[in-house]
Parts: structure tokens; C-alpha cells; sequence
């Protein structure tokens, strides 16, 4: 015990505060190479500073749906109702489902797209409403989460729409469902569109991948198409930005369209932009992130995570290619979304070490709202979040990987200390030796599962623990 620690154990044992005392033997097991013996004795519960002195300026990204939600209709006040407790736990971004009324009214999850500017408010496809509620009210969740200093994501859809009507179509030599206007499936005569808008058409036969509605497929190459999308004073884009109030951009199934079309929306409009290029391979996300010129979900970082975890291989962590590792600045990690909640990628027993990796590297991180809303999870991601947002600052270097454990500092700088990450996939509490870039400091967790301090020496090294299937944050006192 150091003198410093003996001093304040004597205070709070003269102020009859009741010590709860931790008696450390974690040298009963087989130990893998490395293990230092932990022959520490009885110690006072480490305390942690204050970490909102270290804000470096981080906010998180909350994904504030998931497939099917319920109540329907009621969605934006439900949510609206959240975004102080959001606001307050680091979040500065919302992403909300695409608002438009879709094909299948008021069970549409808005992935449909029928009239773009009926957000709730015209009588089409058996609703007015859509699924999530009324215009009225999706205004309301918007000047809610401006009070709250939040920034609102649109989720656009323009790959391909549905609900049209049908009118014959010469490039299929058939009926198709291409007729958009005020009889059919859009009341508000606003971007009305027909069998031109499709491919094939008078341009071209087909654009990149139609994996889905093959025949309402839109061609991006179309004036009307462009025009009404994000080139007109009341195009989509501009309308949802200057009349609407949103903030920034969420694309869609980007692999379906050239990712020239999305630098023209944005350079229109700008905003906070990401696109959703479902690729697990990273040279491909980075690709398409250079031509579209915005921000990428990190799919490479979610698939690599899911090997590390599911072939108990950490090192996969370390070494496997993800977006933020060459792109930090224009990825966006994620742990969960809509689609992976229905068939999961990482399952739920490896959440929290996934989102303890999001949450102290690189990368703009996402919540992914059915998470946050677990109750076992809420106070565990509450904490990385503050993290985040303070100590999970500077230049990453991996300490340590093998199977079960992965060691990770962020460095700091000048005004921060940073923090160690150490993921312990072992059923039992483990010690490394590793060396930090701290010297002569006395370590806190700021997860709480150890609830001793340590102490580096003059050289950063210290043998730094991990509770048993967890994982701890270490940082300075
Ligand atoms: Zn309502
Ligand atoms: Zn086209
Ligand atoms: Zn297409
Ligand atoms: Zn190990």
C-alpha cells in the first residue's frame, strides 16, 4: 500500500465510513506465461477522478429504432420523451427510421418510399399517420432534440420506391407499378414520377445492384429524379433540411447507386452525412467512402469483431482490417442495427465487450437504441459513453492480444491522461505486465470490476488486471 493510499484509508476509517475491504488471491489457477502473482493484501476501494474534466469534444451517434417498433404511431413522442436522458448521457445525433409514408402505411418501417413528402400527414396508403405518428409530432421530437443540442438524422431511401400505380410500360413491354402522383401513392404531388424514373429507360437498362423492387428501381441519372431529390429549392433534400429541420444524412443501401449521386446531395445540402455500403471488406467500404466523399458505417469493424468473439481469437481485434484503422475520422462503428437486431451479428453475450472496443478506439460510435434501452446494459454503456466522450482520446497502440485477452492504451495527450482498455475473455480474473505510457501514476478502473488501485513504475510498466469475463478501463487516479 502507498503512503498516499495509507493516509486517505486512515481518514475514512476516522470519519467511520464503513470500508469494505478486497482480499486479492488470483494465483490459485493455472496461470498463462506472463501472469505476475498478485500477492496484494488488504486495500481500500480505489476512487477515480472526476472524468468530465477530460471532455475532448466526442459525442455518440443513438439509433433510435429498431425493426417493427411499437406502439405504432406513437414512436416520435416515445422517443421525444428520451432525448433529455439522451442529451445528458453524451448522445449529439439521433437517427431516426426514414419518415416518409411507405407502400405499407402504417405498419411501414419507411424502407418502402412512396410519397417523400408525406411525413404523416396526407390520407394514402390506409393511414395518415405513418407508423411512427403524425407530422405534428415528428416536429415535435425534432425541436425537442434541438433544445437538447441533438442533431437529427434523416434515413433516405433513394434507391428505389414503392406504391405506385400502375400504367403501362414500354421498356417491359408491360404493366408496372412506376405511376407516382396525387391518385397514386402520392397525395402530395410533390417529385411525381413515372416508368422514365425506372430503369430500364431511355438512358440505360440498369444502374449498379437492384437487388430489391427490381421495376422501381430509380435511375439517379434522370433530371426529374435529380431535380426533385436535391437539386430544386423544394427538393427532398432541402426541404428535410430548411423546412423540416434535419441535421445530416443516413444513405441507405448505398450499394444499389453510384456513390457520385450522394456527393451531389451533400454538396447540395451538406450536413453530418453516412452511408450504409453493407461490405465486410474494408478496402471496398474505403473506396466507395473516397468517392462519395462522407462517412461510412464501419461493417468491417462489426464482422471483425464478431470472428474475434465467436473464435475466441482477440488477436483478430488487433490485426483484422476495419475502416476507422485507416479512416478514423470517417468511420461510424456500431455494435448492433434494424437488420442485424432481426438476425444478429454479434450475439447478445458479446455486446458489452463490443461495445467497451467502439467506445474507447476510433470512429464515431453508435448506440443502437434496444441496447441502451436493456436494462442490464444501460449504466455499463452510460459509463463507456462518458469515456468516450473524455479519456478515449490520442493515438492507439495494442499492448498485448492473444485468444482471451486484448490490452489497449489510447494515449493521450498533453491534457489527457487517455486510458488502457483490457478486454478478459477468461472465466477468471487475469494480470498482465504491460507497459503504459504512464509512469509512476497510480491507476484507477473506471469500469469498477477491480476495485483496487495499481501503480506503474518509472518505466509505464504495471501488471494491470481484468475481472473474469469483463473488462476494465484503466486510467490515472
Ligand atoms: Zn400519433
Ligand atoms: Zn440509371
Ligand atoms: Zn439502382
Ligand atoms: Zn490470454
Amino acid at each position: 500500500m502507498k503512503i498516499k493510499n495509507m493516509k486517505k484509508a486512515l481518514a475514512l476509517l476516522f470519519v467511520g465510513s464503513g470500508l469494505v475491504f478486497h482480499w486479492s488471491c488470483s494465483d490459485v489457477f493455472d496461470q498463462p506465461s506472463g501472469l505476475v502473482e498478485n500477492t496484494t493484501a488488504a486495500e481500500e476501494i480505489s476512487e477515480g477522478q472526476d472524468l468530465t474534466a477530460f471532455l475532448n469534444g466526442n459525442g455518440v451517434l443513438m439509433q433510435a429504432f429498431y425493426w417493427d417498433v411499437e406502439p405504432r404511431f406513437d414512436w416520435w413522442d416515445l422517443i421525444a420523451d428520451k432525448t433529455d436522458e439522451w442529451a445528458a448521457a453524451g448522445i449529439d445525433r439521433i437517427w431516426l427510421p426514414p419518415v416518409s409514408k411507405g407502400q405499407s402505411g402504417g405498419f411501414s418501417m419507411g424502407y418502402d418510399p412512396s410519397d417523400y413528402y408525406d411525413l404523416g400527414e396526407y390520407f394514402q396508403h390506409g393511414t395518415t399517420e405513418t407508423r411512427f405518428g403524425s407530422r405534428e409530432e415528428l416536429d415535435n421530437l425534432i425541436s425537442k432534440a434541438h433544445e437538447n443540442n441533438i442533431e437529427v438524422i434523416a434515413d433516405i431511401v433513394m434507391g428505389h420506391n414503392s406504391g405506385g400505380g400502375p400504367e403501362f410500360n414500354p421498356y417491359r413491354g408491360k404493366d408496372t407499378f412506376t405511376l407516382f402522383n396525387e391518385m397514386n401513392g402520392n397525395a402530395s404531388g410533390m417529385f411525381n414520377r413515372s416508368f422514365e424514373d425506372y430503369h430500364p429507360n431511355s438512358i440505360h437498362n440498369n444502374d449498379e445492384e437492384a437487388l430489391f423492387f427490381e421495376e422501381q428501381d430509380l435511375c439517379h441519372l434522370q433530371d426529374n429524379v435529380q431535380n426533385w431529390l436535391w437539386k430544386f429549392d423544394n427538393s427532398v433534400a432541402k426541404y428535410y433540411k430548411n423546412t423540416v429541420g434535419f441535421d445530416g444524412w443516413r444513405f441507405d443501401y448505398v450499394k444499389s447507386f453510384s456513390p457520385e449521386f450522394v456527393a451531389a446531395w451533400v454538396d447540395e445540402v451538406g450536413g453530418w452525412s453516412v452511408g450504409e455500403f453493407f461490405d465486410g471488406n474494408a478496402n471496398l467500404v474505403r473506396d466507395w467512402v473516397s468517392s462519395a466523399e462522407i462517412n461510412a458505417f464501419d461493417f468491417p469493424c462489426l464482422f471483425q469483431m464478431r470472428d474475434a468473439f465467436e473464435r475466441n481469437d482477440l488477436t483478430i481485434l488487433q490485426n483484422g482490417d476495419m475502416l476507422w484503422k485507416t479512416n478514423p475520422n470517417e468511420s461510424v462503428t456500431f455494435v448492433a442495427n434494424h437488420d442485424t437486431d432481426r438476425e444478429p451479428v454479434i450475439a447478445e453475450e458479446y455486446k458489452l465487450y463490443a461495445y467497451a472496443y467502439i467506445l474507447t478506439h476510433p470512429g464515431y460510435p453508435t448506440i443502437f437504441y434496444l441496447d441502451y434501452e436493456n436494462e442490464e446494459f444501460k449504466e455499463k454503456l452510460n459509463q463507456l459513453i462518458l469515456i468516450n466522450r473524455t479519456i478515449a482520446s490520442g493515438e492507439v497502440e495494442v499492448l498485448y492480444a492473444d485468444g482471451d485477452e486484448y490490452i489497449a492504451a489510447r494515449k493521450g495527450n498533453a491534457d489527457n491522461p487517455g486510458l488502457v482498455l483490457y478486454i478478459n475473455r477468461n472465466g477468471l480474473e487475469l494480470n498482465r505486465e504491460v507497459t503504459t505510457h504512464w509512469s509512476n501514476e497510480d491507476l484507477h478502473d473506471y469500469i469498477g470490476g477491480i476495485t483496487t488501485s495499481l501503480s506503474t513504475d518509472a518505466n509505464g510498466v504495471v501488471s494491470l488486471k481484468a475481472p473474469a469475463n469483463g473488462y476494465a478501463v484503466w486510467s490515472v487516479k
